[in-house]
């Protein structure tokens, strides 16, 4: 696949039945088919990419040692997002009340939970730790202004966008998500290769944070894994839910791709624990869940901690 690494994203690759056929060939935790250009890099044998090449579904496996917990996560130097972080969404296409709200409620509670806490287990190299501090500190709208159909570049339009319309600030310690509804597709991948991705820009000369995230509710409801029944009866919210809190980890702790993941993979925390839900519990509804945050229940992956031992956790301590 060609691809042009000084440019890289990082993304979640998606899970299951597509996953064993279209992502195949780059597949390289195991280091034997992996895309060559990974090689060109001198630092280390494998840098994040932000899309999680490679990552294998295990949500509808059994369990056992997953693939992806091979090799532990090391610091290269980079920064984190120490500080209080700000989340901005914004809404592209059309949203229904019940699933904005199940979305809007992780933003707004996730940050202090005993599950973010995970991420205050990384550092930088003054030594500072992550506050556990996440702000839902904006929205925004995007009424489909660039079709149905985007590209990666396209999502950093739509959140330049944002910003240079005053809809949302220009904020260094801001994570931008845009949020696709269930008609629009990201030609890049979404739904083949990944259910969403982080990376960072310069807009507007801040280093500005961002990701996407994709409604596979019609699309690609098993390779992204929408479950029916889910937690909030919003089978696509639901499943997206899961993999915000990915790439916000993932932002956290590797925002500009050069801190904290994998050398043997480029795997960062998200990806380490991808499809890896942990002990789960039964709601009324009949739907599995793992995590409350605020008066909701959501299936959440679990996150990659470096204490007390690396691992996959629910929660730290
Ligand atoms: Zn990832």
């Amino acid at each position: 696949m060609k691809t042009n690494w000084s440019k890289v994203l990082i993304m979640l690759a998606i899970s299951g039945f597509y996953a064993d056929v279209a992502i195949a060939a780059t597949i390289k935790d195991d280091g034997t088919t992996v895309d060559a250009s990974h090689k060109s890099d001198n630092q280390s044998d494998y840098h994040p990419t932000g899309r999680g090449w490679g990552e294998l579904d295990t949500s509808h496996r059994p369990a056992g040692l997953l693939r992806s917990q091979r090799g532990n996560l090391t610091y290269q130097g980079g920064p984190v997002m120490a500080g209080p972080k700000n989340v901005y969404y914004i809404w592209y296409g059309t949203w229904d009340i019940a699933s904005k709200n199940v979305l809007t409620n992780l933003g707004t509670t996730i940050g202090g939970s005993p599950y973010f806490n995970i991420n205050s287990t990384y550092y930088d190299k003054t030594g500072a730790h992550v506050q556990n501090s996440v702000t839902y500190a904006g929205t925004a709208t995007d009424n489909s202004s660039l079709g149905t159909s985007l590209s990666d570049a396209n999502i950093q339009t739509i959140v330049t966008n944002q910003i240079n319309s005053g809809a949302l600030p220009l904020d260094p310690n801001g994570i931008y998500f845009v949020l696709t509804d269930k008609n629009t597709k990201e030609t890049s991948g979404f739904c083949t290769k990944y259910c969403g991705w982080h990376t960072h820009a310069m807009i507007n000369n801040t280093d500005i944070k961002y990701a996407f995230i994709g409604d596979g509710e019609t699309q690609c409801a098993y390779g992204c894994g929408v479950n029916t029944p889910s937690p909030n009866n919003t089978p696509g919210a639901d499943a997206m839910a899961s993999i915000i809190a990915h790439e916000l980890e993932e932002a956290t702790t590797d925002p500009d791709l050069n801190a904290w993941y994998a050398l043997s993979n480029g795997y960062e925390n998200g990806d380490k624990c991808a499809w890896n839900f942990g002990a789960t519990r039964t709601a009324s509804n009949g739907s599995s869940y793992n995590q409350t945050f605020g008066a909701l229940n959501y299936l959440i992956q679990q996150n990659w901690s470096l204490l007390p031992i690396q691992g996959c956790m629910q929660h730290y301590p």
